[in-house]
């Protein structure tokens, strides 16, 4: 029997294996660890590559968005706007702030329905936190039209999206401030925890660049009370590494989920692409009714798949105090019980997913 993996991390590393050895002993012997060359090269590099003018490194994902919310000013007494249907950390940064998390249901796109986020606004809204989920860009020019209107900041959340375009803007390219993840599961991950934060403000930037360092100007004075995250020498070195390689590994999601869309076209639900859109499939997630039968079967048949996600932001135990219940979100409710992402990485073999296909085709005639 063949056994396909979810994730392979090791094989990408065996090939860069040289060039990631040569720059970390570099790095050791220069004894600049933090905030030095690396980390400079790699904002300035990840900047151009977005299409924004600037880019602040930091120490994950998470971090990226909360710092994002706090420069843009959220705090106590507002609320931000963002969707059940994502992992934990597009909700908590925000009551991180003090804010009060408000969510909206998500179109059949699997992103923010902008007719939703629109009615979700109330006079204490201060901002909204999209998700572009799988690698998908959301639906950026509704969601900016309504956020015209009622005068809101846009914080995207583009952790799984990098690289990705919509109307040949790419991700990252739309909001005030935009959060990326370097997570080892993420599209461009470095070898543990890394976030790169965009933004086209010349003063957030330099916000950012203190409050991710303690809120210092310099050496000596603390401005304001900031945090300790910020993106180490090593890990944007190899950030740094795997950056120009990004589009041609993204061609490669885009390649082998179009042969997953080819052949599973009519056998179970498979993610669309609009005119205009560029995702990178961050994941691969295809729906099916009886999605844990079918994931049982996968898995006996030595195909590991995942859950992104099984449980709704609004239902978990974190969000009892919010008021919200079951049914409230009926679009994403059903998107969790029906979602399942398949194995889907630049070094998958094309046998991998065929054998995929056959697997799934396989179910479907039971
Ligand atoms: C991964 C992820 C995050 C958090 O990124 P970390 O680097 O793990 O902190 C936030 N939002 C989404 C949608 C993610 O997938």
């Amino acid at each position: 029997m063949k056994t396909v993996r979810f994730v392979d991390l090791g094989r990408q590393y065996l090939r860069l294996r040289t060039e990631i050895l040569e720059k970390f002993d570099e790095i050791s012997r220069s004894g600049d660890y933090i905030l030095s060359r690396e980390g400079a090269a790699f904002e300035q590099e990840f900047a151009d590559y977005c299409g924004v003018p600037h880019a602040i490194g930091v120490g994950n994902g998470s971090d990226a968005l909360l710092l994002s919310l706090l420069a843009l000013g959220v705090g106590p007494g507002d609320e931000v706007v963002t969707v059940p249907n994502s992992f934990v950390a597009s909700a908590w940064v925000i009551a991180r702030t003090g804010a009060r998390i408000v969510f909206c249901d998500t179109g059949e796109d699997m992103n923010m329905d902008p007719a939703r986020l629109r009615e979700a606004v109330t006079p204490k809204t201060k901002a909204v936190l999209p998700v572009h989920l799988t690698g998908r860009v959301a639906d950026m020019d509704a969601i900016l039209k309504v956020a015209r209107e009622f005068n809101l900041r846009v914080v995207e959340d583009a952790a799984q999206a990098v690289g990705a375009r919509r109307n040949g803007r790419r991700a990252g390219a739309f909001g005030d401030c935009a959060g990326f993840s370097l997570h080892p599961l993420k599209n461009l991950h470095v070898h543990g925890d890394g976030g790169v934060i965009t933004t086209p403000d010349p003063d957030i930037c330099a916000f950012l660049k203190k409050s991710r360092n303690h809120g210092l100007r310099n050496r000596d004075e603390c401005e304001f009370w900031g945090m300790n995250s910020r993106l180490d020498e090593v890990q944007a070195a190899i950030a740094r590494i795997k950056l120009p390689r990004l589009d041609e590994w993204n061609e490669r999601f885009r390649t082998l989920a179009g042969r997953y869309r080819l052949g599973l076209e009519g056998v179970a639900g498979i993610p669309g692409e609009e005119s205009g859109e560029e995702p990178v499939y961050h994941r691969f997630m295809i729906r099916h009714e009886q999605r844990d039968a079918l994931q049982a079967h996968l898995a006996a048949r030595g195909v590991e798949t995942k859950v992104n996600y099984p449980i709704p932001l609004h239902l978990q135990p974190a969000a009892a105090g919010l008021g919200y219940r079951e049914g409230d979100f009926p679009v994403a409710e059903r998107l969790a019980r029906t979602i399942l992402s398949l194995p889907l990485y630049p070094e998958l073999e094309e046998d991998d997913v065929d054998y995929v296909i056959e697997t799934i085709k396989d179910f479907t005639r039971r």
